[in-house]
């Protein structure tokens, strides 16, 4: 069985006889398909020292000369999406349509980090102080981490590398452990590009990876992504250790369903937006806050959507596959009964499930509940599988504030008709990415992803402006150029003149 290799400094490490290993599992047919290498810190080390190695000259190389790389690599991975999509759909399990959206949503923060050379140009004033002038700009960091979740093995991952690597700063990732092949697809997908080699290197592992990553003097800036307390824990152990984290967390994202709402355009949304992925995304809803005079006609017609929905292995055409392991489906299974010993209104079961599949796959078919109330656990905990709950409401205003005492914030949607309500929610609301009529209302490459609340730690956002940024730090020249008028004694400060 073949063991999945970290990729350090242009190509795969060797074997070592000595290496814990992980299992990685085609989760439609429950088979593990193959073992991954879980790096040591000393492994970590090598890595990380190989991106030290490549950043003088990579952060020395021309604007155009990075550009062009970065154009090849856009180029390379638009030709061949597919091969990429069907690696996420055998280790993560989403179906193949929505392996591919994965892709197309990276490729878009590549085609905003190919204009690097505009987002990097600072700014100069002439003649700030009588013949002073003064400019601006910004450089790369150094050698950057990146510790991405199991759910968006290419996506999540090219939130950052591209702009990371555009700016100048050289990577090193540590993709989940439980889909690992989509980092080192890419890793070589980068090297066909003409990426020196360095710049970009994949560690796989979990725990002992990470600390060696948050510890390590030569890694400069962490980007993270996932559960809540991981990341909370990644941010205070990152920044103790003097660097610049931003650490994006969990979610519980709600859907407010005014009575003016198009219904069926909303049922059409909590279908859509409960169950794609299997609920595994971050931007899932997975509360339907409905005000009571339309909760009754809006359930019917998630039921009547959801019962027909096809579940199965992804590479057949399914509109949902399974869950990404087998604790993780038993999990999800255990919230469901917790939801019927807690009083609320199972209205469709996944439990049984008669999946379009071969094997012995981690399947549960798509489960709603109604009259759910805020203290149930299937409420109050980010279950991360396919289980929609609708909580009843009078009005707007108990809708609104049920979403602003949640402690996540990542994102949200009113449905409504009426613009008046939509505008007070955008302003009224708590969240960090909110939907108008969109329920999953993910920002384009060009904007910045990221939460409030427990939904993110740190104050930077991934990709758009906030990217470069956080991928870059700004230094300020002041300039004065000998000239016979200067001269003097002056142990003030200079006033303006
Ligand atoms: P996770 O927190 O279990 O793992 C994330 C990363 O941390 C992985 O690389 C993993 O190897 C590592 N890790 C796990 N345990 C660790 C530990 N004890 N110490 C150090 N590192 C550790 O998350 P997951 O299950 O892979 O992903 C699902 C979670 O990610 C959900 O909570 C989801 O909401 C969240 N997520 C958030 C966003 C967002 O944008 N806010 C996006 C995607 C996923």
């Amino acid at each position: 069985m073949q063991t999945i290799q970290h990729w350090i400094d242009g190509s795969y490490a060797n074997p070592d006889p000595a290496s814990r290993l992980g299992e990685v599992t085609n989760p439609a047919t429950g088979k593990v398909s193959s073992r991954v290498a879980l790096a040591s810190s000393a492994v970590v080390n090598q890595a990380v020292q190989a991106a030290a190695a490549a950043f003088p000259a990579w952060r020395d190389t021309s604007l155009a000369r990075r550009v062009q790389i970065l154009f090849t690599f856009r180029e390379l991975l638009n030709d061949r999406k597919g091969e990429l999509a069907a690696i996420i759909t055998a280790e993560h399990g989403k179906v193949l349509d929505d392996a591919l959206g994965e892709v197309s949503r990276g490729l878009e923060v590549v085609e905003f980090a190919c204009g690097i050379p505009h987002l990097l140009k600072g700014g100069y004033t002439e003649n700030a102080s009588t013949k002073v002038d003064v400019h601006s700009l910004r450089q790369p960091v150094g050698p950057a981490a990146i510790i991405s979740p199991f759910n968006f093995p290419a996506m999540v991952p090219m939130w950052f590398f591209p702009v990371a690597i555009a700016a100048g700063n050289t990577v090193v990732l540590k993709p989940s452990e439980k889909d690992p092949t989509a980092a080192n697809w890419l890793a070589e997908l980068w090297k066909e590009a003409g990426l020196p080699d360095g710049v970009f290197n994949v560690v796989h592992g979990d725990k002992e990876s990470v600390d060696a990553l948050l510890e390590h003097p030569e890694i400069t800036s962490v980007s993270f992504v996932g559960s809540t307390p991981i990341a909370r824990y990644v941010y205070e152990r990152g920044t103790a250790s003097g660097k610049r984290v931003q650490a994006l967390g969990g979610a519980k994202n709600h859907m407010l369903v005014l009575p003016d709402a198009d219904l069926d355009l909303a049922a059409d949304a909590a279908v859509n937006a409960g169950y794609g992925s299997a609920g595994e995304r971050c931007m899932a809803i997975s509360a339907v806050v409905a005000v009571e005079s339309v909760a009754d006609e809006l359930v019917a017609k998630i039921a009547e959507r959801t019962a027909k929905l096809r579940v199965g292995d992804g590479m057949r055409g399914t509109d949902m596959g399974p869950l990404v392991t087998a604790a993780h489906r038993d999990k999800v299974a255990g919230y469901i009964t917790a939801g019927e010993d807690a009083g609320a209104e199972l209205v469709l079961d996944g439990r049984t499930v008669e999946p379009d599949a071969e094997g012995d796959g981690f399947f549960l078919a798509p489960t709603l509940f109604d009259r759910v109330t805020p203290e149930m656990s299937i409420y109050t905990d980010e279950i991360f599988g396919p289980v929609l709950s609708v909580v009843r409401v009078p009005g707007y205003d108990e809708g609104l504030a049920l979403i602003n005492e949640n402690p996540y914030g990542n994102g949200t949607a009113i449905f409504t008709n009426d613009g008046g309500a939509a505008r007070r929610f955008e302003n009224e609301v708590q969240v960090g990415m909110v939907g108008i009529n969109v329920p999953i209302p993910v920002p384009m490459a060009y904007y910045s992803f990221g939460g409030w609340k427990n939904s993110l730690f740190g104050d930077s956002h991934a990709h758009g402006s906030e990217g470069v940024h956080f991928f870059t730090r700004g230094k300020v020249v002041t300039t004065r150029w000998l000239d016979p008028s200067h001269g003097g004694i002056n142990l003030g400060f200079p006033q303006n003149a």
